[in-house]
């Protein structure tokens, strides 16, 4: 008796494990700070709870939704999408879903046939290269630097187009480097799609994180509406990341894919969940801009932090609330059984000496760096950075 191939070889996702590592440090009693996870140290909005409490005590919403999502809930985010990113969804190109991450695999396995490529944008969210390798898809990464903010090229993603390249996923504000793409970098990347026939996925759940002043949605460039996949959700601009609402605008035929498979594996999102997504984004969003405004204060402390300490290469990130730094200086230093050879090790050495939880940045697609998430307390962060400098400088 033995699993399958398909999960035997599957990795486990490394924002998850380290978070776990994290709570069993903590459980022991160890004084971990964890800035592993992606997930805003805030509580769901007032109102939002309230909303869901609302839908509770009415009484109406305990059996299954319909697959696709509420019909009300659809409508709201295809008006948000409207107004707010400038794309014409209507309902029927809406899917609501158990969170942005199955949004992401419901678009996969509704296009990725076994042999097809799908150009993933490097440093990546870790669960994109393992939801192709299930589809029995194939990742093809294009890499960027930290010298172009870590963001690849619409020139390096010519260059990796084949006959069997079927879409391309990225994220723009970006998990793990908080890079944003630009309107001219979107629409160069847009010309080669649309030359090449290709579809895209845009992650844009951090779409409320945004320091550059403006977000822009792909799926609103010329002649894109028919060939992206926008994806979103509730979980970072709303702090809803239990709740696990995601949803994607996509054209009806993807759409209409993705309910397919919804039905089979989940049936739908859970009912009170959507109805608090419903109070979320037809709501008042100040407690998103007041959370998004305390994110950025706490990316300039860390940015000045980080550069406090010789060895760690780190550049101001845009949006999300990510610092991806290149630690590679570090490689090839030990300090008494530890010996640093990669930064899987030195994330390692970080959690068992400092009691700081990062995630390698090899999970992400580029093994000379770290993620560092700066969604705690700004008390936090600085006690972890104390401790990080404090570890890095043993290192000889
Ligand atoms: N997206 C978050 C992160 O990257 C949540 C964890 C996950 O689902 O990977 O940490």
């Amino acid at each position: 008796m033995n699993l399958s191939d398909r999960i035997s070889n599957l990795e486990e996702s490394a924002t998850l494990a380290m978070a776990a590592k994290a709570r069993e440090l903590k459980s022991k009693g160890v004084d971990v700070i964890s800035l592993s996870l992606g997930e805003p140290d805030f509580k769901t909005p007032k109102h939002i709870q309230e909303g869901a409490k609302a839908a509770i005590d009415e009484g109406a919403y305990f059996a299954y939704p319909p697959v696709a999502g509420y019909q009300d809930l659809r409508e709201a985010i295809a008006n948000k999408l409207n107004i707010e990113n400038g794309i014409p969804y209507k309902t029927e190109n809406i899917v609501v879903s158990n969170g942005a991450k199955q949004s992401i695999a419901n678009v996969m396995y509704s296009l990725v046939n076994p042999g097809d490529e799908v150009i993933i944008f490097s440093p990546y969210w870790v669960s994109y290269s393992a939801v192709v390798e299930l589809t029995e898809g194939k990742a093809v990464f294009i890499n960027g630097t930290i010298d172009n903010e870590f963001k690849a090229t619409a020139k390096q993603l010519e260059e990796a187009i084949t006959s069997k390249t079927k879409a391309i996923i990225f994220s723009s504000p970006c998990n793990p480097t908080g890079s944003v793409f630009t309107k001219e970098e979107l629409t160069a990347i847009a010309d080669v799609v649309k030359k090449h026939d290709i579809i895209v996925i845009a992650d844009e759940i951090y779409e409320h994180i945004n320091y550059t002043g403006s977000h822009v949605s792909i799926a609103a460039l010329p002649g894109m509406f028919d060939r992206t996949v926008t994806v979103n959700g509730f979980a970072k601009g709303f702090a809803m990341t239990g709740w696990r609402v995601g949803y994607i605008g996509a054209p009806t035929w993807i759409a209409k894919g993705c309910a397919k498979m919804q039905g089979q594996i989940t049936s739908a999102n859970c009912s009170i969940a959507q109805r608090a997504a419903l109070t979320a984004i037809t709501g008042d969003l100040t407690p998103t801009k007041e959370m998004a405004d305390e994110y950025l204060k706490r990316r300039d402390l860390v940015y000045e932090l980080l550069n406090d300490i010789v060895g760690v290469k780190a550049n101001l990130p845009t949006g999300a609330f990510y610092f991806f730094p290149d630690v590679s200086a570090f490689f090839g230093k030990s300090f008494e059984s530890y010996d640093i050879n990669n930064a899987s090790d030195l994330c390692m050495y970080i959690l068992e000496t400092a009691h700081v939880s990062l995630v390698t940045g090899a999970a992400f697609g580029d093994p000379n760096c770290l993620r560092l998430s700066y969604a705690a307390s700004t008390e936090n962060l600085k006690e972890a950075i104390r401790r990080i400098k404090e570890a890095l400088a043993k290192l000889s």
